[in-house]
């Protein structure tokens, strides 16, 4: 039985819907071969720096300006107000929807250049991110292999939901938590796990540490991962890295990095808005979740992570699996 995996990226709602359409006024060049004066004189006359994501030529015709509440047969007096020579145009003033802002991805850039000409500046990373194609091959393998790890400590301790913290940098697993105790009302399975990150670094509040380092590694530190389950991932997962790099206070501080600088969660459950807010407050890199939850902050409810007053921001992905039998 083999697994089909799908990563899909959670994104700001700007980066998925449709660019927005504002209706411009547009007429038609009476002698192609003016357009370069037309566009010049436009530019200088009637300036659309709102619009400067448009091109100002479609063909024959040129946009002139925003429609806004002005009249069609307005337009000419306007353009001659400024200025501009309108024995250049046909006298055929018309009304066409453009995109009100720059298209962010190219899906959204196809549509916007199909209703007018417009520039656009693909950002590789994004279109990986929109298209769910960051993650390929062994990747996908190791995400699912960090989630199963994630639904096992669950199971381990009796809570339906499991969380794995993970430091790509060394691809080891740093940290886990579950729901410890539901009647503690704060102490969800997130808010356990970056505990335990904090007990990799001589933090924690919650409870003592435990394994303190490797007899086999003095490099890796066991805190986060309490022992009894420890031995049992150890056993079934043997490809994974457990334990964290050994946390050297830089020049006597104490504190260090935020806790979760760098680190990847994977979350059986997406978060609520506490635990949200809590991935933020460390720094969290990137958040894998399996299960949206009526209460999610990170794509149900709301979607904390692109909220652009926030001064960090985390990725979001949904991890979505198919066991696929491999004899049909
Ligand atoms: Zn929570």
């Amino acid at each position: 039985m083999s697994k089909n995996i799908k990563v899909k990226s959670v994104l700001d709602s700007s980066l998925v819907e449709d660019i927005p359409l504002i209706e411009v006024f547009v007429d038609f060049v009476t002698d192609p071969r003016n357009i370069s004066k037309v566009v010049l004189e436009l530019n200088a006359r009637c300036p659309t720096p709102e619009l400067n994501h448009l091109k100002r030529v479609k063909a024959r015709q040129v946009l002139l300006f925003p429609s806004a509440d002005i009249k069609d047969e307005e337009v000419f007096s306007i353009l001659k107000d400024k200025g501009f020579p309108v024995d250049l145009l046909k006298n055929e003033v018309h009304r066409v929807k453009v995109a009100a802002s720059p298209p962010l991805v190219r899906q959204q850039y196809v549509k916007c250049h199909s209703a007018w000409p417009c520039n656009f500046h693909a950002d590789k990373y994004l279109e990986k991110l929109h298209t769910n194609t960051l993650f390929q091959g062994e990747e996908l393998k190791q995400i699912s292999i960090f989630m199963d790890i994630a639904e096992e400590v669950g199971h381990y301790f009796c809570s339906s939901s499991g969380v794995v913290i993970v430091d790509p940098k060394i691809n080891s697993v740093v940290a886990v938590g579950f729901n410890e105790r539901p009647e503690l009302t704060i102490r969800h399975s997130i808010m356990v796990a970056i505990d335990n990150v904090a007990k990799t670094q001589m933090g924690g509040a919650w409870s003592t540490a435990d394994n303190s380092c490797d007899p086999k590694n003095e490099n890796v530190n066991l805190n986060g991962i309490p022992e009894n389950i420890l031995v049992k991932l150890k056993e079934k997962y043997c490809s994974v890295n457990f334990g964290a790099s050994v946390f050297t206070p830089k020049n006597g501080d104490p504190e260090g990095p935020y806790l979760c600088t760098g680190y990847d969660v994977f979350t059986i459950h997406e978060p609520c808005v506490m635990c949200a807010m809590a991935l933020i407050h460390s720094r969290a890199k990137r958040v894998f979740y399996r299960m949206p939850s009526v209460n999610g902050a990170l794509g149900s409810l709301c979607k904390i992570h692109t909220v652009k007053e926030l001064n960090h921001h985390y990725e979001v992905f949904i991890v979505e699996e198919e066991n696929i039998n491999s004899s049909s």
